[in-house]
């Protein structure tokens, strides 16, 4: 991650009870963003964290690797598919370039369990 990116992204508060901040983006519009959901319409269209995630994951003291591996339900899926793995090595990913995201990442955006790596969660 690059700090420039995130420098005209201004952290209003942030209130730990609930771990959600309220994020004024570059537009000058405010988001409400916790480290699984952001309410921008990059994330409502990806799933993936949005520079807004990132921003808190950054002032949380979080690096992006960081970020993802103090998360306990990291997933991969591939573009364009509508299931994802809780294994890289899935087969059903058939060696197509994978996305990192989380289990509630991947629901909120209507991503559906791996039949195969995922078993009967
Ligand atoms: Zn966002
Ligand atoms: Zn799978």
């Amino acid at each position: 991650m690059d700090r420039a990116l995130f420098q005209n992204i201004v952290i209003q508060s942030y209130d730990p009870a609930t771990g959600t901040a309220e994020i004024l983006g570059t537009h000058g519009d405010v988001y409400q963003t916790s480290l699984d959901r952001c309410t921008c319409e990059d994330f409502q269209q990806r799933g993936l964290p949005c520079k807004h995630i990132y921003k808190l994951a950054l002032s949380r003291g979080y690096s992006a690797d960081a970020f993802f591996s103090a998360r306990s339900d990291v997933v991969w899926y591939a573009d364009g598919c509508r299931v994802y793995h809780t294994s890289p090595d899935c087969r059903g990913l058939r060696n197509r370039y994978s996305r990192r995201s989380t289990v509630s990442m991947a629901e909120y955006n209507g991503l559906r369990p791996c039949k195969s790596c995922c078993g009967d969660q």
